[in-house]
């Protein structure tokens, strides 16, 4: 028995000095160590990021990378537009931070923030500031902040504008990682503009540029790439089309010769499904990237995995 315990404890001792040697192997001298030790309390006193849905999520994680603890506050599979926050969800963003959020979107935001007290919180509207507008002429405003189109998000010209706002959130509630903030904000906005690139690239090529869409959510990735969005419900996926809506969007997907009648998947398709039916289009998935299904997951999807996915299905029914 003794000599078990005497070689558990010495392995256990050969671990942590195994530890310690890989902590000091990057380091150009020895003091490293101390702060290796010092790393687990460090770790505990991570700057703590709120961030409202999936988006939002994603863009602070990836500026946040190893220096800050992000959750998402709107659940994976559950559509954001009419979500709100439970006590346990207001107790989470009373103790963050920073507070990452589109803005528009979560009309409950500003009550929220009011109730959960000021303190040192960091408040990122990712959207604030940018060029927002009304989508699409037809679209009623109901149930929206003054008709505003939130979904800036979907371009990904305005995603590199709000990726830059979170970068400058994080570093005003942790200037001491300012830096790490600033050099991964910067990798991933390289990403979305080889993304923006590749847009540019399939869409300049397009000979159809009308597409279908559930809810009014691609306003701006039509406006930065010169496509024209017929939503059949408005700028929130509640809205219900009334008949005369439906027999207009019937009678331009005839007219236009539209192959496919996009749904989303945190929606139910049968308004969708209706249209497809009584045009003989065919109908697919265009993700408004709202929320990551367990399923998106487990295929290893993230923001720019789904943008990609939107693009091969754009791609493929305008060349339908
Ligand atoms: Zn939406």
């Amino acid at each position: 028995m003794k000599t078990i315990l005497a070689k558990a404890a010495l392995s256990s001792l050969a671990v942590s000095m195994l530890l310690a040697g890989c902590g000091t192997k990057g380091g150009t001298n020895t003091s490293n160590s101390a702060s290796d030790a010092g790393a687990h309390a460090d770790s505990q006193r991570k700057l703590q990021v709120a961030a409202s849905f999936y988006p939002m999520y994603e863009f602070a994680r990836q500026v946040a990378g190893d220096f800050a603890d992000v959750t998402m506050m709107v659940p994976g599979g559950v559509e954001p537009h009419d979500w709100e926050p439970t006590p346990k969800d207001m107790a989470l963003l009373s103790k963050a931070d920073v507070f990452v959020y589109n803005g528009i979107v979560e009309s409950w935001a500003e009550q929220a923030i009011a109730s959960a007290g000021s303190g040192d919180r960091v408040e990122v509207e990712a959207s604030a500031g940018l060029e927002l507008g009304a989508s699409g002429g037809e679209v009623s405003s109901d149930g929206e902040q003054e008709g505003m189109d939130p979904h800036a998000w979907l371009s990904p010209v305005l995603a590199q504008r709000e990726v830059e706002h979170i970068r400058d959130g994080l570093s005003k509630a942790d200037p001491a990682h300012a830096a790490d903030y600033e050099a991964n904000a910067k990798a991933y906005i390289a990403k979305l503009q080889q993304l923006d690139a590749d847009y540019r690239a399939v869409l300049g090529q397009a000979k159809q540029k009308t597409f279908v869409t559930q809810h009014a959510a691609f306003g701006y990735l039509a406006r930065e790439y010169g496509l024209t969005q017929l939503a059949i419900s408005g700028l929130s996926p509640d809205q219900e089309p009334t008949p005369a809506q439906m027999a207009s969007v019937v009678k331009e997907v005839k007219s236009l010769g539209i192959s496919t009648i996009f749904f989303e998947e945190l929606v139910d398709p049968k308004v969708a499904e209706t249209i497809a039916r009584e045009t003989s289009a065919k109908t697919d998935v265009l993700n408004p990237i709202e929320g990551l299904t367990k399923d998106d997951k487990a295929q290893g999807l993230d923001y720019i995995g789904l943008m990609k996915r939107n693009l091969a299905a754009l791609e493929k029914t305008f060349n339908a």
